[in-house]
């Protein structure tokens, strides 16, 4: 797994810029932010796409959308609203393959999304 960039940031080898973090998760700003506030959550168990996801995993993604609430009421706009999002794979645009939600808040959301 020391390939993998997020689980650098894991092992403390690279210092990302965390907002939250809990025995299971890992909060911290996107490094090329989409939004006012853009933040990722991942778990602390490398799994790297949406399709990696196993039964013995869903107590853990419950908490990721635990954080990203906890991460979006932090940030003031828990109630007029935000965007939690995964990309799954290439035609998705996912570019790093450790499970990460982006937490996007801070302006008016589109939808479709592009
Ligand atoms: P995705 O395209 O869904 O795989 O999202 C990957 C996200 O990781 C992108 O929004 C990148 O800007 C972000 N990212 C890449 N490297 C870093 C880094 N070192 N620190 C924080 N965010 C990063
Ligand atoms: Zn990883």
């Amino acid at each position: 797994m020391t390939e993998c960039l997020f689980c650098k940031m894991i092992a403390g080898e690279i210092q990302p810029d965390t907002v939250y973090e809990t025995d299971d998760v890992l909060a911290f700003r996107d490094i090329n932010p989409q939004a006012p506030t853009h933040v990722l959550v991942i778990p602390k168990r490398h799994i790297a796409t949406i399709n990696d996801i196993g039964t013995e995993d869903t107590e853990l993604i419950g908490k990721l959308y635990l954080a990203a609430a906890r991460v979006a009421r932090d940030a003031g706009f828990a109630e007029e609203g935000y965007r939690a999002v995964m990309n799954c794979n290439g035609r998705a645009g996912q570019t790093v393959f450790h499970l990460h939600l982006h937490v996007l808040g801070g302006r008016d959301m589109n939808w479709p999304p592009g």
